[in-house]
């Protein structure tokens, strides 16, 4: 007897529970489903990239020889790297390039290649480095197989000397690779201190290693990084660090 007075005291529970809580629900009452449908922006309509062809609505930064006039050397020179049969390829000793245009945030692709590693010494095997920005390193390494020949946050992938990759998603020295890179630039305040830093996403060889990584500042090789105020739009430079780094195909669509 005292077990069914307990079930049903529960049960009375239960159904008083249900009852408040269909009460309550009554009291606002479901906006119709049309009340969350927006059609104030209708997304422009853009043919995706495929195999070696960007996007439609991209800024071509280097298909072929012709797109050399978009470079140039930091001192303004014509650019002195090697172009030939749709490849971009670093002459050392000849310093960094970087784009006539300047951009601020950005969706990036560019591919990549490290030379022989019979080329270069041991600690610089396929040196150079995408500067968003001119200023905040995504580093290109030979890292495949990838030991003791660097830190972690110098290896391919990463934000150098800040944020060490996810994975190790590097293929073969002399093999096609792809970053397809999301850069968020910094934001300042009208008094130039820094309001938002910038971030960085990246896939490698469409693996994700960055996800939405801060960067801590301009890349710095000795010491620790710190932002300080610049323009809103900077040209997007390609590091020569002394080895033959190999480009093609490169795009990128501003945000
Ligand atoms: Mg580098």
């Amino acid at each position: 007897m005292l077990k069914t007075i307990g079930a049903q005291t529960i049960l009375s529970v239960i159904l008083f529970g249900t009852l408040s809580f269909a009460q309550s629900t009554t009291e606002q009452p479901l906006p119709p489903a049309s009340a969350t449908e927006d059609w104030s922006v209708k997304p422009p309509v853009v043919t995706p990239a495929t195999y070696g062809l960007p996007p439609s609505d991209a800024i071509v930064l280097y298909r072929d020889k012709n797109d050399l006039v978009k470079w140039q050397h930091p001192n303004g020179e014509a650019v002195k790297w090697s172009a030939t049969d749709n490849e971009l390829t670093i002459v050392p000793k000849t310093t960094d390039i970087e784009t006539k245009e300047k951009f601020g945030s950005i969706q990036l692709h560019i591919e990549w290649k490290t030379p022989n590693p019979k080329e270069d010494k041991s600690n610089n095997r396929g040196n150079s480095g995408v500067f968003l920005m001119g200023l905040y390193e995504l580093q290109i390494y030979e890292s495949y197989n990838y030991e003791t020949r660097i830190y972690y946050n110098g290896q391919a992938g990463s934000i150098y000397k800040q944020q060490i990759p996810l994975v190790n998603a590097s293929s073969k020295p002399q093999t096609w690779q792809a970053f397809d890179i999301v850069f968020d630039a910094p934001v300042f305040n009208p008094d130039k201190t820094l309001k938002t830093p910038a971030y960085l996403t990246v896939f490698h060889n469409n693996v994700l290693i960055l996800n939405h990584a801060e960067i801590k500042g301009p890349m710095v090789y000795q010491g620790y990084p710190k932002y300080e105020f610049h323009a809103d739009k900077l040209p997007l430079r390609l590091q020569e660090h002394n080895s033959r780094v190999g480009f093609r195909n490169i795009w990128l669509r501003e945000l």
